[in-house]
């Protein structure tokens, strides 16, 4: 059995360490724009809490951290991937 490390990220919304796999990933691709969990380039990380996807603030966020503009329907998109996981240790908070 191998041990592997977590590899540990921040939600750019509650600034909290996470363990990547509970995280999800937003990256700015250098070839197709905005991708989820997938993509090179600049990214960012948002946990699953409730809280943290459905900030108001949430966008200002990432636009902030991946240097772009995004349109409010990234938000729809962002939201429909995160409840699409049932994985996660702090749902519903
Ligand atoms: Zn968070």
């Amino acid at each position: 059995m191998i041990l592997q490390t977590p590899i540990m990220r921040i939600c750019i919304s509650c600034k909290k360490t996470y363990d990547r796999k509970h995280l999800i990933k937003i990256t700015k691709d250098h070839e197709q724009g905005i991708m989820l969990q997938k993509g090179m380039g600049r990214s960012a990380y948002i946990c699953k809490s409730k809280k943290c996807y459905s900030d108001s603030k949430i966008l200002k966020k990432l636009q902030k951290a991946l240097k772009t503009s995004l349109g409010p329907e990234f938000v729809d998109i962002f939201e429909k991937e995160i409840t699409s996981y049932d994985d996660y240790p702090n749902k519903g908070i």
